[in-house]
């Protein structure tokens, strides 16, 4: 293929709080200068104040439905010259459409292709996409489930337990565990019926579902030549209700080979897909070891951090650099080859949100009397809008600030992530600080013993 290598001169984040404030800091290290769009709801949030310019959008819509207004951005992104629209997650990271509509604008997508978004849209077309890379999957059905005899068929054929998953789900929703053959028409009605009133799409299908296993995913960067590395694993399986809370990287419980061998699947099937920019394949690992593709998700992720601080590869810039068209070798990004990435130490992040433990993780809501982070040494904070007076609203997620620490190996990086945590003083609104200190202090979670049940299972950490 040619190289064409074309300098973005502006760059438009179409989302909101700490990504798109990440990715500004990226642009203007990088010299690009950097355009936030944001709701009503938004006019005091800290993202619009932390570009060089800022425009409202989805005037008179809803605070989410403003950054979902593809028309509204595009005009935005050509009125003030834009070169490039980075969509964050979350939002219209994943929407095949935005990123061909940009395309027909002559704006860059910073992510995948648009067909590369809707294949991974789709778990069950990414499954297929993983079979045909030979990555093993879950024993799973193929096509989408027509009828409850199919479903039975298939529970026949693999036994129980199992787990119904929309095609198009999505952030832990539209997952049904199926224990018995008693439960197995019910659970199929709502999962379509979810999954219709969720994605807009009934579309299911079925997989085994796994006991007990350990959630395992590959960080992938590739350029448009087919240049292809890893920036090995991180280890999410602290979840709460299948959403990721605590994050580590690399795991500290996998054999050097097995990781090897999850590295090289990932790898493979990327290569297969000929997928471009950066997207993390997603694996379950069992107890036994066997570790099986469930997904890929193609933008960058909430956790992308951690690889950061153990690779020392800036993934946003990486973006940048490969839609502006460079190889992974170029100078701008400077990585020659797999052997060039060797991970150093240990990171953890944890998710601080404004959600009450106390009140079954409810989120509260109301205005930040005080706000005080804690830091550091190896400590790198993510913030979306925390500062004394800011507004915690509901219209939005509620992460309030990403605290990742770094350090030379897995039992220093949890000490410094716990003395951090309770440095914190947030007054006002109710936070999961008290959790995530329990969490990050547990024999299990410091023995590297814990998989998606972790927390499920354990109840003193909720003393
Ligand atoms: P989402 O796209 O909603 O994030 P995933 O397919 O990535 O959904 O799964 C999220 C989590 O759900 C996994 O990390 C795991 O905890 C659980 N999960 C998904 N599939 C299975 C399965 N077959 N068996 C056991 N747990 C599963």
């Amino acid at each position: 293929m040619d190289r064409q290598v074309k300098r973005f001169n502006k760059v438009l984040v179409a989302n909101r709080g700490e990504i798109a404030i990440r990715i500004f800091q990226a642009c203007t290290e990088l010299g690009i200068r950097t355009v936030a769009v944001y709701s009503e709801q938004d006019q005091a949030s800290l993202h619009r104040f932390k570009a060089d310019e800022a425009y409202l959008i989805g005037e008179g819509k809803g605070p989410i439905e403003a950054y979902l207004d593809i028309e509204k951005i595009l005009e935005v992104a050509k009125r003030y010259q834009v070169d490039a629209i980075h969509p964050g997650y979350g939002f219209l990271a994943e929407n095949a459409q935005f990123a061909r509509r940009c395309q027909e604008e002559g704006i860059i997508f910073i992510g995948p292709t648009p067909d590369h978004i809707h294949m991974f849209g789709d778990k069950i077309e990414a499954r297929a996409m993983a079979i045909k890379a030979g990555t093993p999957v879950i024993p799973g059905t193929i096509e989408p489930i027509q009828s409850l005899q199919e479903a039975m068929q298939f529970a026949r054929e693999q036994g129980y337990p199992l787990i119904i998953k929309a095609a198009l789900g999505g952030g832990g929703r539209g997952m049904r565990i199926v224990r018995s053959s008693d439960e197995l028409e019910d659970a199929l009605d709502r999962a379509r019926s979810e999954a219709k009133s969720a994605f807009g799409n009934t579309a299911v299908y079925i997989e085994k579902y796994l006991e007990r296993p350990k959630h395992i995913e590959v960080q992938i960067i590739a350029d448009q030549y087919g240049n292809t590395v890893h920036l090995f694993e991180r280890d999410c399986s602290v979840q709460r209700r299948h959403q990721k809370l605590v994050e580590v990287a690399p795991s500290v419980s996998l054999p050097e080979e097995l990781r090897n061998s999850i590295c090289n699947a990932a790898i493979q099937l990327m290569k297969e897909a000929g997928y471009c920019n950066a997207g993390t394949v997603e694996f379950l690992v069992t107890p036994e070891h066997q570790f099986y593709f469930i997904e890929v998700n193609p933008r960058v992720q909430v956790e992308h951090t951690i690889t950061e601080l153990i690779t020392g590869i800036d993934i946003v810039q990486t973006q940048i650099r490969i839609a502006e068209g460079n190889a992974l070798s170029d100078p701008e990004i400077g990585i020659d080859g797999q052997h060039e990435i060797i991970p150093n130490g240990v990171a953890i992040q944890c998710r601080v949100t404004t959600e009450d433990p106390a009140r079954n993780f409810l989120p509260d809501t109301g205005r930040l009397l005080a706000y005080r982070s804690g830091g550091g040494f190896g400590i790198r904070l993510d913030t979306g809008n925390g500062y004394p007076g800011a507004i915690i609203s509901p219209h939005y997620d509620s992460l309030l600030v990403k605290v990742s620490s770094w350090a030379k190996t897995y039992s220093q990086a949890a000490k410094k992530m716990h003395r951090t945590l309770r440095e914190f003083r947030i007054r006002g609104v109710k936070t999961n600080l008290p959790f995530l200190e329990n969490v990050v202090q547990h024999q299990d979670f410091l023995n590297g013993q814990y998989d998606t049940m972790f927390i499920e299972c354990t109840p003193d950490l909720f003393e």
